[in-house]
């Protein structure tokens, strides 16, 4: 893996590992403790030599949680909640008592969306975790399913370990699996498939054979979500490998360099300001506002913000402090940024009502519709979905 995996040469680089259902847990049995194990002995080593910082993102909540209740079957929201809820502490029973038998501290970090969407609920969140780095521990991290309602669930853990390791500036991140990586059609289900051994992140095309998750995962993930993650964190210059998780020593062979698993390069090596990334990735747009060729030419090259004078149309419902995507007057992508105005005011307000605006102004609305600190331009490789 050469240096592709260190951001500077000799730095020791951060890493998050993520381990997913298919790995962690047995259809029966519940949680496979045997991996937890070989991977904290794996952290424990690591930690020791070649890596500055671990952080885990672990699922097995849900799968541990069905087992601890007898619950079978297909479950509902309020179930698969109440088997995470018991399921919860049995995984963090299982990581402190791995880790701590290689003298590692395990620390629980249980996330919502909306501690990523909140801008100070994400600062604080990115404060404890650097905290407890500094203290030598090792986060593990999940979604706090528990309270997470169906529309506002992150939906999967291979997009959080995303967001996290774009929130902690990681070096590298490990999606860790029970396939060998990615593959040109599904392992589990065609004997000539073949695994991918790199991929541009230009090659993340969702409908790609290796999207198809296998069925009869317990996790919600699978490929799709795999290729998704790793097409995000790749965007934003974070390298991501996709491996088999429950093979001993796996990451560290994949960090001394072995050819396992897929590879996926990130798309370049000097990442965006972090609160572009934010901006980017914490939401989606719920709307889209359209410039004039001025406004355009005052954000993109003249490092100015955008008023409502530039405004030429209005799509969709939104309220101050919503992601909207901007675009030019041909509908060119202009990235993404938080408004300052709602929908109906930024209709009353934009481009030649000039008095109406000053009377909006004057009755609290900020001069800017979207102030240029608040804007995060395209990226080579977005998708345009907001994510
Ligand atoms: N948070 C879920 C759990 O712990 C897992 C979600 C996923 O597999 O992506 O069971």
């Amino acid at each position: 893996m050469g240096d592709s995996w260190h951001r500077e040469r000799g730095k020791r680089p951060r890493v998050v590992v993520k381990l997913g259902s298919a790995v962690l847990t047995h259809p029966r049995r519940g949680l496979r403790e045997e991996v937890i194990g070989e991977t904290a002995e794996q952290l424990a080593n690591l930690g020791a030599g070649r890596v500055r910082d671990v952080i885990v993102v672990s699922s097995g909540a849900i799968a541990a949680g069905r087992k601890a209740l007898g619950l079978t079957g297909t479950l509902s929201l309020s179930r698969k909640q109440a088997a995470a809820a018991a399921g919860q502490p049995l995984l963090m029973e299982a990581w402190t008592r791995s880790l701590s038998r290689r003298g590692l501290q395990a620390a629980q970090v249980l996330l919502t969306h909306e501690d990523i969407a909140s801008r100070s609920r994400y600062l604080a969140a990115r404060d404890t975790f650097e905290a407890l780095l500094e203290a030598g521990a090792v986060p593990v991290v999940n979604e706090n399913d528990t309270v997470a309602t169906a529309e506002i669930r992150m939906g999967d853990n291979d997009h959080l370990a995303a967001l996290v390791a774009l929130m902690l500036h990681a070096d590298h991140l490990f999606l860790l699996t029970d396939t060998d990586g990615l593959f040109t059609a599904d392992p589990h289900r065609d004997p000539t498939a073949r695994r991918i051994p790199i991929l541009g992140p230009a090659d993340l095309v969702e409908d790609q054979q290796a999207g198809q998750s296998h069925r009869g995962s317990p996790g919600s993930g699978g490929m799709a979500s795999k290729i998704r993650a790793a097409r995000l964190a790749a965007r934003f210059g974070i390298p991501v490998t996709v491996a088999r998780g429950d093979r001993e020593r796996c990451l560290e062979d994949l960090l001394a360099g072995k050819d396992l698993g897929t590879r996926v390069l990130p798309l370049s090596d000097r990442p965006p300001p972090s609160r572009q990334v934010w901006i980017a990735t914490a939401r989606r747009p719920v709307g889209e506002i359209r410039l004039d060729a001025g406004a355009v030419l005052a954000l993109t090259v003249r490092g100015k913000s955008l008023l409502p004078a530039g405004v030429e149309e209005v799509r969709g419902e939104f309220r101050a402090g919503d992601l909207v995507r901007l675009r030019g007057p041909g509908g060119e992508d202009l990235g993404v940024g938080i408004t300052g105005w709602d929908a109906v005011s930024l209709i009353e307000g934009k481009g030649t009502h000039r008095d109406r605006r000053r009377e909006l102004v004057k009755a609290g609305l900020p001069p800017e519709v979207v102030h240029r600190d608040d804007w995060s331009p395209p990226y080579p490789g977005d998708s345009e979905e907001g994510t």
